[in-house]
Formats: structure tokens, C-alpha cells, sequence
């Protein structure tokens, strides 16, 4: 659920992000497909509980209407508690809550995974995936973000933290980091950058500006089209791709199928790390982008499917 100025915008958006969560699929190596919704509202509109409500059920219905070919979950600006109103008009609903045998918020999976990404580049980088000392910048500080966040502070390292809702600095104020705007969160000179809020982040402008040697982190879409991950190696930035990177919370919600247990969930999710070493090898080896390498993963196993 997010704001947008236009349909047209958020059209466009749903068919980025299900083709996004195609490849995240397909990279996980799950036996899912790609899809996404998206329920708009007017930039900065907050609807009241009544209109968020019969939107919610709306949409739920529009899901329904769908047969079980989609099966939605949250992701921005909605939650568990959104997901229980969904199921009132379907049963095609993931990340219930845990009482009421769902797998409960993904978002906590998604940032031990976006962990793992950053634990993998590093140790690509600098030769070791600790994150001791390591400097990170935290862009968004949201359900995913402000996990990630304590993660890192958690794993010794040193943060700056950003978002563009100013009340976000209590987790800043929280974990005793700095703070940074967003577009100054992004050109710092820090080891890693973790775009955490939406897509479009790295593009023409913001790449030649950066000054980090990784960026992974957990937004869906980060580069605003694809040749910006050649720009991004031209500058021996290493990008884990977002959706290898981003892929924890629907490895979680895949569990739901196997009769969802945390910890086995948990120790796939971690398998992010190794998918991300395979990939960085084989764009090595074939001296390609590791965009070029997900993608070659991906197409490979969609073809065999
Ligand atoms: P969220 O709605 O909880 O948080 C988003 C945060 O980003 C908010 O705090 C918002 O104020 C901030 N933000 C928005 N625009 C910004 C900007 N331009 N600069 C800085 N901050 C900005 O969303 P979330 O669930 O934490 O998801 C974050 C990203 O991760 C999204 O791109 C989402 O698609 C992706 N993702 C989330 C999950 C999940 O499990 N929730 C899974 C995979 C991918």
C-alpha cells in the first residue's frame, strides 16, 4: 500500500515488482511463481480505519477472484494485522499471524537475510564477513530497515541511519548512531549502503556520487533500469542484486507449504549468503555483472519449470 501520483505510476510499479518476485522465486528456488498487488492511495494520504479497511477487503476480494494463482502477503506499508482483514475474503493469504498458523510478520526473515548479503559482500570485499567495525548506512527505516539496522549495531558495526520520516530518528536515538538525510545517507563514505525504503534509488546521478563499496540492502528495484549495474562495476561498487538479497521474507512464507517450523526457515533464509558467493563467483569467472549472473540463474530455472 503506498501513495502515487497517478495509476499509471502504480501499474507500473505492480509490474516491476511481480516480475521482481519472479526472479526472487526462481533464485530461492522456490516453487512459486512471481506476482504482486498494489493498493494505492494519493501521496501522503492516511486513510482512516474505515477506508483502510474496505480497501483491504477490496483487495482481498480482487485476490479471491484470482482462484490461488496469487497468494498475497505484506510488504510496504502494510502489516500482519492488514493480512488477517484480507482473509476475510480469501483464503489465498500468507504471513498470518503465528496464532492463527500463519508465519507471522516476514519482515524480520528479510532483514536476516538482507544480513547475510552484507556478511557475503564483505567477505568478497575485505576478506571477511564480519561485520566488526564495518561502516554501514541504513537507508529507510521501516518494518525491514530498522531490523536491519539492529542487526548490524548487534554484529559491532558502525551506523549511519536515514529515512525521510524524521520521527525514525528514535531508532537512531535508539542504537546511539548518526543520522543522515537520505540523499546525504547515500554519499557517504562508508563501507556499505543499504537501500532499505523504495526502488529507483540507484540511477545516472546517484551512482557517479557514491563513495561505499557495497550496496545490498532489502528495497525491491534499486536500480532504476538495468544497464545501472554496469555502472555501478565500472566503479568496482559490489551490488548484491535485490532480489537474491531481499528474498528472505518470501523463503519464509514459502515454509508455510512444508508446515512452517522458524528455524528451518531461519537456516534457509541464511542460504542467501551462499547463493550470493555462487553468484559473485560466476560473474567472475564469465566477467559479468552480478545482475548478468542472478538473471542467468533465474532464466535457467524458469526454463526448466
Ligand atoms: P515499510 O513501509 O515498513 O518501510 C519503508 C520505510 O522507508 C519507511 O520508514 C519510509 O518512511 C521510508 N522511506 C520511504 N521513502 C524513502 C526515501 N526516499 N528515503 C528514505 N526513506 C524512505 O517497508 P518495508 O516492509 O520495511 O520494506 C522496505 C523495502 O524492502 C521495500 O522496497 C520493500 O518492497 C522491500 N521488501 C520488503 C520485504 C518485507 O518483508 N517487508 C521483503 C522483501 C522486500
Amino acid at each position: 500500500m503506498w501513495g502515487y501520483a497517478d495509476a499509471r505510476l502504480a501499474l507500473r510499479d505492480a509490474l516491476r515488482l511481480s516480475r521482481a518476485m519472479t526472479y526472487k522465486s526462481a533464485v530461492a528456488d522456490l516453487p512459486l511463481g512471481g506476482g504482486k498487488g498494489v493498493i494505492m492511495t494519493a501521496p501522503g494520504e492516511v486513510l482512516s480505519s474505515e477506508r483502510r479497511t474496505a480497501a483491504l477487503l477490496d483487495f482481498g476480494d480482487t485476490v479471491e477472484s484470482l482462484g490461488g494463482r496469487y497468494i498475497t502477503a505484506e510488504d510496504v506499508g502494510t502489516s500482519s494485522r492488514d493480512m488477517r482483514v484480507i482473509a476475510q475474503r480469501t483464503a489465498h493469504v500468507a504471513g498470518l499471524p503465528r496464532r492463527q498458523g500463519g508465519s507471522g510478520d516476514p519482515s524480520p526473515f528479510t532483514a536476516l537475510g538482507v544480513e547475510s548479503a552484507i556478511r557475503a559482500c564483505c567477505e568478497r570485499v575485505f576478506s571477511t564477513s564480519s561485520l566488526r567495525e564495518r561502516s554501514v548506512a541504513v537507508v529507510g527505516l521501516g518494518h525491514v530497515g530498522s531490523r536491519v539496522a539492529r542487526r548490524c549495531a548487534r554484529a559491532g558495526a558502525n551506523l549511519v541511519l536515514s529515512d525521510i520520516d524524521e520521527r525514525k530518528r528514535r531508532v537512531a536515538d535508539e542504537l546511539g548512531t548518526g543520522w543522515a538525510s537520505p540523499a546525504e545517507a547515500l554519499e557517504l563514505d562508508v563501507d556499505v549502503v543499504a537501500p532499505c525504503a523504495l526502488g529507483g534509488v540507484l540511477d545516472d546521478t546517484t551512482v557517479p556520487r557514491l563513495r561505499c563499496q557495497i550496496v545490498a540492502g532489502a528495497a525491491n528495484n534499486q536500480l532504476a533500469r538495468e544497464s545501472v549495474a554496469d555502472l555501478l562495476a565500472a566503479r568496482d561498487i559490489l551490488w548484491a542484486p535485490d532480489f537474491v538479497a531481499n528474498a528472505g521474507g518470501l523463503i519464509n512464507i514459502a515454509e508455510e507449504q512444508n508446515g512452517y517450523n522458524a528455524t528451518t526457515a531461519g537456516r534457509r533464509v541464511r542460504m542467501i549468503g551462499d547463493t550470493l558467493r555462487q553468484i559473485f563467483d560466476e560473474a567472475a569467472a564469465t566477467d559479468a555483472t552480478p545482475l548478468t549472473a542472478a538473471l542467468a540463474i533465474a532464466r535457467q530455472r524458469l526454463a526448466t519449470t
